[in-house]
């Protein structure tokens, strides 16, 4: 029934009627490097795009180990069974920084992925964080035409896919875990500023005390931090993915931040924003690309590296001569 080579408008009908594997074949396309993929990919986004943005996207961020593929899928399982259409998609920035990968190697959350109400996505596996980034975002847009109204995006905690996870979803939950006494000085106070909510997993056993003081500790720092969200108030909470215990809680939250934000309007806001925002990293991007990829730069650029090392040029003349060129040709 699945046709080799589905047209735009097969991919769009399946994708609507919530056909995953239709839906897998779409988000190939968009994540694929192959120029005609890629613009039958826009096509397709194009159509879907009224059909879009029905959802809560909810970004997951914690380091290695933190417990965040078993949080999702305790999480994943829960809001299944209260009927809804759960997608998880992943960022990982070691796969564009290595090409190997934190998060994809093994097999992570089996109950969920059997889950007909859930669909997974292992993260792309090639390109620059940037083009990471675009696939995400529209790998989103395909995922809510599709149906999903809960889209969790997933990234290890290393520094800069935070941010760009944070500019692409509506909540933001920084999963963390007690541990050594030096691990809160230790953690960026610029992460914290962009968490909605932070929560201490592993809340079971002999880690329980001490998980609840470490929430303590977090509500303390919070208190003098920035929200990262106007008019909503960033709280620590503990958690067991594990045992299951304090999932309700964290989705409890989420729905009272969809429900405060949606009233106050910085719900609507923040993806206006991000839209907007979107719109320039693609611009900065796409002319970056264009300037590095251009001939002329390309021959001259090696030889201008050289004068401005070896001091034969300012580093301005350089740039203004090396415009001139990329201006020049393009005409
Ligand atoms: P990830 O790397 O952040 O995706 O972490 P995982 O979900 O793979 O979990 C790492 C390890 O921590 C696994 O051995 C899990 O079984 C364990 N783990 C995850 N959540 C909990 C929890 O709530 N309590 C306890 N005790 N262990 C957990």
């Amino acid at each position: 029934r699945l046709k080799e080579d589905p047209s735009v408008i097969d991919f769009v009908e399946s994708i609507l009627q919530g056909d995953r594997m239709i839906l897998s074949k779409a988000i190939t396309l968009i994540e694929s490097n192959a120029p005609h993929h890629f613009e039958k990919a826009q096509e397709i986004l194009g159509e879907l795009l009224p059909f879009t943005g029905n959802s809560i996207r909810i970004g997951i961020t914690g380091v290695p180990g933190a417990g965040k593929s078993t949080f999702i899928e305790e999480f994943g399982m829960l809001l299944c069974e209260r009927g809804h259409k759960v997608a998880v998609l992943a960022i990982d920035p070691s796969s564009s920084i290595s090409g190997g990968s934190i998060l994809g190697d093994k097999t992570r959350m089996e109950r969920l992925v059997k889950n007909e109400n859930a669909y997974i996505r292992p993260s792309p596996s090639s390109g620059t964080l940037g083009g990471v980034h675009r696939k995400t975002r529209e790998s989103i847009l395909a995922c809510e035409a599709a149906g999903f109204d809960v889209i969790i995006v997933e990234t290890v905690g290393v520094g800069q896919s935070e941010v760009i996870v944070r500019g692409m979803v509506d909540f933001f939950m920084l999963l963390t875990i007690t541990g050594a006494g030096d691990q809160l000085q230790g953690m960026k106070k610029g992460i914290m500023e962009l968490a909605d909510a932070i929560v201490v997993n592993k809340a079971d056993g002999d880690n329980k005390s001490l998980a609840e003081k470490t929430r303590k500790e977090y509500n303390q720092i919070l208190h003098f931090l920035m929200p990262a969200t106007k008019g909503w108030e960033t709280k620590a909470y503990t958690c067991s993915a594990l045992y299951g215990n304090g999932i309700v809680n964290v989705w409890n939250i989420i729905t009272s931040f969809m429900e405060n934000t949606s009233e106050s309007g910085a719900f609507a806001e923040r993806r206006k924003l991000q839209a907007q925002e979107w719109m320039f990293s693609q611009i900065t991007e796409r002319l970056e690309q264009s300037f590095y990829q251009h001939s002329e730069v390309k021959k001259l650029l090696p030889i201008y590296k050289k004068s401005v090392i070896e001091g034969n040029i300012t580093v301005t003349n350089a740039v203004n001569d090396l415009f001139h060129s990329y201006f020049k040709k393009e005409k």
